[in-house]
């Protein structure tokens, strides 16, 4: 591509569109580089219930087109591509994307994380067979029948909650006695009625046939081995940001996560990081809709010199 951009966004989820509407905002060219579909995991999200301006909740979908549709009226500019590499070039970047290249002036990174996983029998091996990492995209499948969720966090409960609407059983295995989601998630999961914790225990082994058929269950505190009759498995333990582009140029913290400073700025000028990977205490979407906005900001200041 022979442009030049002012701005090249990494990344299309609400941290990167919203640097986007800042940055047309302020009179800036703009380019987002999305490898998948514009609007980030925000979108595989059942419902959304702490984004201000929504009292009753909003579907994850639904805000991620809005997103999307407010930076298509500010003129920012999209293609699809996955970018492999950053480089520097005077006062300019230029990445080297699977398609094709692109010339910016500045580059937010947007990248958002990935779902981590357990690294058990059968995860890998089931995956579109029962194993899933998105109740959204997968839970019609289960419908009326067991499933069980892994982890207790926000994501967990908040999908376990979306699942008990369709599944039969839903069952929470969580590592722990306690949950570490929000206690207003833990009460409406205990209002569904088809919502049974598994304390204390590890998922072990995935079993199955065609598809999955049960999972062997640790409990932690005794050591008992049990096996779960189940149909699906939900897994969410985490995620871990994808900041693998950016090794060797950006200074990463230990678990990978970009350092900033409250501008956006990473140890490299004109190269600014936002949302779910920079190293902060909250990522939420409206932590990450803030950072982006404050690129675009930390960004014009630095093409104008001001
Ligand atoms: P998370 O908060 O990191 O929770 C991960 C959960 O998985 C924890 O309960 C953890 O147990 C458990 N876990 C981690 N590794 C495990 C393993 N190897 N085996 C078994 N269990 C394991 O991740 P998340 O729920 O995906 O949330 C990510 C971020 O998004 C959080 O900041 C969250 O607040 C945010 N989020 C917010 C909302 C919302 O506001 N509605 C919705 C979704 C996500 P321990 O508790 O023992 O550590």
């Amino acid at each position: 591509m022979e442009k030049l951009f002012d701005i090249l966004i990494i990344g299309g989820g609400p941290a990167g569109l919203t640097a986007a509407i800042y940055g047309c905002r302020f009179g800036l060219r703009v380019l987002i580089i999305e490898k998948l579909n514009l609007g980030g995991t925000v979108m595989l999200t059942d419902k959304v219930e702490n984004y201000p301006g929504f009292p009753e909740g909003i579907k994850g979908k639904d805000l991620g087109v809005l997103f999307k549709t407010h930076s298509y009226v500010y003129g920012a500019e999209y293609v699809s591509d996955t970018i492999r590499s950053i480089k520097e070039e005077g006062d300019l970047f230029l990445l080297e994307g699977e398609s094709d290249y692109y010339k910016g002036r500045t580059v937010i990174v947007a990248t958002g994380t990935k779902p981590r996983t357990l690294g058990i029998p059968g995860e890998d091996k089931y995956i579109g067979k029962g194993v899933s990492f998105c109740a959204a995209c997968d839970g019609y499948f289960f419908q009326g029948k067991d499933i069980a969720v892994i982890g207790g966090g926000d994501s967990a409960i908040g999908e376990a909650i979306y699942l008990a609407a369709l599944c039969h059983n839903v069952y929470v295995i969580h590592r722990r006695d306690e949950l570490k989601a929000v206690r207003v998630l833990e009460d409406e999961a205990r209002k569904m009625g088809n919502v049974a914790f598994l304390w204390n225990s590890v998922p072990i082994k995935i079993i199955g046939d065609r598809g999955v058929e049960g999972l062997e269950i640790k409990n932690i505190k005794t050591g008992e081995i049990t096996i779960l009759s189940v149909k699906g498995v939900f897994i969410y333990i985490g995620e871990d940001p994808q900041t693998e582009l950016l090794k060797g140029l950006i200074n990463l913290d230990e678990h990978g996560y970009v350092i900033t400073d409250e501008s956006m700025k990473t140890n490299i000028p004109g190269i600014l990081a936002v949302g779910d990977i920079r190293k902060k205490p909250l990522r939420q979407i409206v932590t990450a809709v803030s950072d982006g906005a404050v690129a675009a900001y930390t960004a014009y200041h630095y093409i104008k010199g001001v």
